[in-house]
């Protein structure tokens, strides 16, 4: 194929030269006639060899190069064809410029199916004032040789069919991203040949056009350029759709059109005459006026875009919290006295995160319904509907997937709360219709009200809290049970509020959550604990170091930057990685995904071990163990309850320490109240517990160095593991 293209543009050349050094008129006519009918060819057999999926561009092409061959055939200097005739063949020359043109725009149109509404306005505006130049210039010069009807009428369309033809050319190399070689080739033609007809006529009114001269050369190159284009194998891209680029008045865009006002002046300069450069800079001037319309529509539709784009939420293109609250401003505006309530529903959907993980979507799933007057039953019957209608099975492309819903309500009456408070309202109930279990509704009334307030309450005096010092924490020790001895402890975040009391840390934790404080609060704790274990260390040089667990909250994760600030509390208390435990319960551990995965995983390089907490509770479990390599799983405390009386659970709990063994994880029990449960828990052949059995959480002042050096040697040694190999910690030997 190469090969066939090379041999094609070599014989162009020769046949080129041929014709310039001929000095015989009808060897040098033969020459030019074998150059138009090879390109004619070349067009042909592009079209079967490389089968474009539209030909139509193609086909005009031949068409216009099967014109151009009976011109030159006509032409012929052996037949001494009359000026009629030749007349004749001047029109067919000219019918085949058009032709050219309208299979180049024809690309350009393919190339562009969405339209290109600027393009043509540019590009009318250049041909426009093309052609008033031509016709000012060369047409007129040309004028005074010609006499009949016909030449004068070839003379005067001739300009504005030439300037087509370059437009034509010039809007292929604009439109798309793809300058093939088969654009340029056939941008190329088109391009030659007008400047080839303005040389020839120009030396033709002159009196010095000879037939071989030099000003022949670009007329036969295009025939050349356009065999070749098509010959090209990238001729089959360029008749399809391309890639384009907005048409933006760039600086050249503004420099050509600007260029192209002036050429009616320059023309009425250059002539003399006024009327048609008249016409022409009128036409111009419109035309410029309609391209700048089009640029100023676009700029506002652009921003009626950004605009509903800053409105709406992009997955859903729903009406988004910003126009929420307006809207919803303007429905409690409305309202007068005497209306039913209007309800705020807040809807959030169950199980979603369970579709997320098996279908791979990541997005929000909480929706919010507004609606005008509708009463307390009204709302309440929308909530049922909506609960029943989600909770039903739905078909997606990989299955069927069944999620559920829970649903906030509240209700508004005149002179009730504003929209920001309506919607906190509807939020609160709907968590609360979720920690029953979901799939159900709630509405806000006075008890949740007191909660919501209790909770904005703690979300602000959280961070005084953690700036004046009301935190603190309690050490629960963790403790070996075959032979008992104490291997570390947890840290237990502890806050006492002067007004409410003793905080919950689960309490605490949501509601830094919440505020964002989450960050802060994690690293006071981590701070708080390494600081501590390093004063125990250093008061028992003599025994090996402890290990502390810390709780982190799946958020902290969220932050890239938390390895960087936990490296950085490690060096600043000397406490060394491998006695650090970041627990993550399992409920959080459900979240870890992406960010969060990354963040353990980095928390491990640096030697941490990762302890999945609350094991159990969570439901997909097994897949969350298979993601992050935890070096601790504890049971959690609902497990061990039973465990003395219930069956069931001490299956369980004998498949998990198995599960464990295999993932090279060690298990803590949870919760071990009773010496039965510990007994059990033994038997199962869990190596670690925590339990008010073993140890209450305690402030670090009163745990005693009976407690810290409790831990038989071997224990020890294999608790404070090295990082790079973290060794199970029970029964080796
Ligand atoms: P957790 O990590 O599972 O901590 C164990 C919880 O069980 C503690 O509750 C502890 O006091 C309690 N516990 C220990 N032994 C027994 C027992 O024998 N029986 C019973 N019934 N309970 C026992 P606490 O201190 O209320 O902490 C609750 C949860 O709060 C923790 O569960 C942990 O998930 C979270 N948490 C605590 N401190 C922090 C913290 O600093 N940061 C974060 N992110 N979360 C924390
Ligand atoms: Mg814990
Ligand atoms: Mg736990």
């Amino acid at each position: 194929m190469k090969r066939t293209w090379t041999a094609a543009a070599v014989a162009a050349g020769v046949l080129l030269l041929a014709y310039l050094l001929a000095t015989d008129p009808v060897w040098r006519q033969s020459a030019w006639l074998a150059l138009v009918a090879g390109a004619t060819g070349s067009v042909y057999a592009g079209i079967r060899l490389h089968r474009p999926p539209t030909r139509r561009p193609y086909v005009l092409l031949l068409g216009a190069l099967v014109l151009l061959t009976a011109v030159n055939v006509i032409e012929f200097p052996a037949w001494h064809a009359s000026d009629s005739v030749l007349t004749v063949a001047t029109a067919l020359e000219l019918l085949a410029f058009p032709t050219m043109g309208l299979a180049t725009l024809d690309l350009v149109r393919l190339q562009t199916p969405h339209g290109d509404r600027e393009g043509v306005i540019d590009g009318t505006i250049v041909m426009v004032a093309l052609a008033t130049l031509l016709s000012g210039t060369v047409s007129a010069a040309a004028l005074v040789e010609h006499t009949s009807i016909l030449s004068y009428a070839l003379l005067a369309v001739a300009p504005i069919v030439l300037a087509g033809v370059a437009t034509a050319a010039m809007r292929l190399l604009l439109v798309g991203n793809q300058r093939l070689p088969a654009t340029w080739l056939i941008a190329g033609a088109p391009l030659l040949a007008l400047g080839g007809h303005v040389l020839r006529t120009l030396s033709q009114s002159a009196g010095t056009y000879a037939r071989g001269g030099w000003e022949d050369l670009p007329i036969g190159l295009s025939y050349g350029l356009v065999g070749l284009a098509v010959l090209h194998p990238t001729m089959v891209a360029l008749a399809g759709p391309a890639p384009t680029r907005p048409h933006r008045l760039t600086h050249g865009r503004v420099a050509i059109l600007g260029l192209a006002l002036l050429a009616a002046p320059a023309t009425m300069v250059m002539t003399g005459r006024t009327v048609l450069p008249f016409i022409a800079a009128v036409v111009l001037s419109l035309l410029v006026l309609v391209r700048l319309w089009s640029l100023v529509i676009e700029r506002e539709t652009g921003r009626d875009e950004m605009r509903r784009q800053a409105a709406h939420d992009p997955l859903t293109g729903l009406p988004n919290r910003t126009s929420l609250l307006e809207r919803l401003d303007d429905v409690l505006a409305r309202r007068s006295s005497a209306d039913p309530a209007d309800a705020v529903l807040f809807l959030d959907l169950d199980g979603f995160k369970r579709v997320n993980d098996a279908w791979g979507h990541a997005a929000g799933d909480e929706f919010v319904l507004v609606c005008e007057r509708i009463g307390q039953r009204g709302a309440v019957r929308l909530a049922e509907r909506l609960i029943a209608v989600l909770s039903e099975p739905f078909a997606l492309a990989g299955g069927p997937a069944q999620v559920g819903a829970s649903i906030g309500l509240t209700l508004h009456t005149a002179g009730g709360a504003g929209a920001e408070a309506l919607l906190a309202e509807a939020d609160a109930a709907m968590y609360q219709a979720k920690q029953r279990g979901g799939y159900a509704y709630e509405i806000y009334g006075v008890t949740l009200g007191a909660r919501l307030q209790r909770r904005r309450q703690l979300e602000a005096d959280l961070v005084d809290a953690l700036q004046t010092g009301g935190l603190r924490l309690e050490y629960q020790p963790v403790v070996a049970l075959e032979p008992r001895g104490t291997v570390g402890f947890e840290a237990l975040l502890r806050w006492d509020h002067p007004d409410l009391g003793a905080i919950s840390p689960v309490e605490a934790v949501s509601a830094a959550e919440a505020t964002g404080t989450v960050g802060a609060l994690g690293a006071w704790v981590l701070r708080e604990a390494c600081g501590q274990l390093a004063r125990w260390n250093a008061s028992a040089p003599a025994h090996d170091p402890l290990t502390m667990f810390v709780n982190v909250s799946a958020r902290e994760l969220l932050d890239p930057r938390m390895p960087a600030r936990v490296a950085g509390i490690l060096a600043d208390t000397g406490v060394a990685a491998a006695q650090v435990v970041l627990e993550v319960t399992e409920h959080a551990a459900l979240d870890v995904t992406g960010t969060g995965l990354q963040t353990l995983g980095a928390l491990r390089l640096q030697g941490l071990r990762i302890a999945l907490d609350d094991f159990g509770t969570g439901y997909s479990s097994l897949t969350h163990l298979q993601q992050v390599p935890f070096d601790f799983i504890k049971i959690d405390t609902s497990f061990t309850t039973d465990l003395d009386v219930a069956v069931d659970n001490r299956a369980i709990v004998a498949a998990i320490v198995s599960m464990a063994g295999h993932l090279g994880a060690q298990v803590v029990g949870e919760g071990i109240e009773t010496a039965a449960q510990l007994d059990a828990l033994r038997e199962l052949g869990c190596a670690l517990g925590q339990g008010w059995l073993l140890g209450r959480p305690r402030p670090a002042g009163v745990i005693g160095g009976a407690q810290l050096s409790g831990r038989p040697r071997r224990e020890r040694d294999a608790v404070a593991a090295s990082p790079s190999a973290h060794p199970p910690l029970h029964r080796h030997g």
